[in-house]
């Protein structure tokens, strides 16, 4: 066993360190005062960005559940359906936003926050717009598909006095939050050694149903950076946010060509860490799988099938199975981000977070393009 991860505190701290910087900034912004302006019980709008399935199958179900949210308006291509979506849930009619009129959010100070849920590709533009208009933002997984792209939404948000935070639902979840807190008080010693795979079999669909995540542009890749992101995600938590130092990576078999012509089919992936732990990870768009365990010197931890997905997590350590409330994940993250807002307090999820993973895929793809062992930029 190499030396643990507090031997090599530097990554760690520049993290923290970025984060803190972050938070110090959102904590001046005079956005988030005005957010709360109304007194703490007003229920703090919200505009969905993008009315695709994660919008309308679980976003908009937990708003309308929430006690701290209310959908005050949408950003659609589809005009019809944001007439539908504002009878739904009763805000008016100049409240339909296309993406090329975003920057009239500015004159709505009923909506505080822009959800984006656009593809991937189209998350920078959708933030940038939205920060542009003075609203803070969460944008879906994964943050964009590019460093320079997090970079720039970064600076605009900043820049605006606006929060950026990412919608990764299980750092808001019970036994997720349960598993960060082992890694960093280190229950069983430093996790070393890191296993997961994330995936869904995407079958052989029509070619007019392909759809943006076979799509370069659009996705920024393949199952990496739609499931793959989990498990860099699940690592980096194991390690107690720490940044890898570097990756190797290879491609898996193309049995579809046609359907994958432009992004991976599946990619296997090692995540190696300054003080030798090393996260051995695999992400696919052919096969139903969904796990992940990390071990130490006195005990493991795993999250049995399905790790990733909506379900509750089964967490399960060396001292046996842990138990936590069973909570709707969307609901969790948009609550916990409602009082992340409220109070000013930094953001389990912030865009540095987000930013920090594309540094990895990035990483990722450029090791398995070139054989070779890759060294993860900050
Ligand atoms: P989707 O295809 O169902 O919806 C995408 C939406 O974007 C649609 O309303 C579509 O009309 C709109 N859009 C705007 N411009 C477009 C363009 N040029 N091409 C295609 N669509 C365009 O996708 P989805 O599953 O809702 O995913 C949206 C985002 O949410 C993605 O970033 C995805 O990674 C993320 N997501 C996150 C989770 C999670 O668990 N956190 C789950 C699913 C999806």
């Amino acid at each position: 066993m190499k030396a643990p991860h507090a031997s090599f505190p530097v990554s760690r701290r520049k993290f923290i360190g970025q984060i803190s910087a972050a938070a110090a900034a959102m904590t001046l912004a005079p956005r988030i005062l005005r957010a709360d302006g109304s007194g703490a019980n007003k229920k703090l709008g919200i505009a969905l960005c993008g009315l695709g399935s994660y919008a309308t199958n679980q976003l908009a179900p937990a708003i309308r559940r929430s006690a701290n949210w209310k959908l005050t308006g949408v950003v659609t291509g589809d005009q019809d359906k944001g007439h539908k979506w504002a009878r739904r849930h009763d805000f008016p009619d100049r409240n339909i936003f296309a993406y090329d009129t975003m920057a009239g959010l500015a004159d709505r100070p009923e909506i505080d926050v822009v959800y984006v849920v656009t593809p991937n590709g189209l998350h920078a533009e959708h933030v940038i717009a939205a920060a542009k208009a003075g609203k803070h933002v969460i944008t879906e997984k994964p943050m964009a598909t590019s460093t320079a792209d997090c970079d720039a939404m970064i600076a605009v948000c900043k820049g605006a006095g606006v929060r950026l935070m990412v919608g990764y639902r299980l750092h808001y979840e019970p036994h997720m939050i349960e598993f960060c807190r082992m890694a960093r008080e280190r229950t069983f010693g430093p996790f070393m050694k890191m296993e997961g795979t994330n995936g869904f079999d995407m079958g052989d669909p029509d070619p007019a149903d392909y759809g943006w995540r076979v799509n370069k542009r659009l996705a920024g890749g393949g199952p990496l950076m739609d499931m793959g992101v989990y498990v860099i995600q699940a690592v980096c938590m194991a390690t107690a946010e720490v940044a890898p130092v570097a990756v190797t990576a290879s491609f898996g078999k193309v049995t579809r060509p046609a359907l994958f012509s432009q992004v991976e089919q599946s990619i296997n992936w090692t995540m190696e860490f300054a003080d030798g732990a090393v996260g051995t990870c695999r992400a696919m768009y052919d096969s139903q799988e969904s796990q992940f365990r990390a071990d130490a010197d006195k005990g493991w931890a795993k999250i049995e099938y399905p790790a990733f997905y909506y379900d509750t997590p089964m967490l399960v350590t060396s001292q046996g199975p842990v138990n936590r409330p069973t909570v709707n994940h969307q609901l969790a993250q948009l609550d916990a981000m409602a009082a992340e807002i409220r109070t000013g307090r930094p953001s389990l999820a912030p865009g540095e977070m987000g930013r920090r993973d594309i540094t990895i895929t990035d990483a990722i793809y450029a090791a398995a393009a070139s054989g070779q062992r890759t060294a993860v930029m900050s």
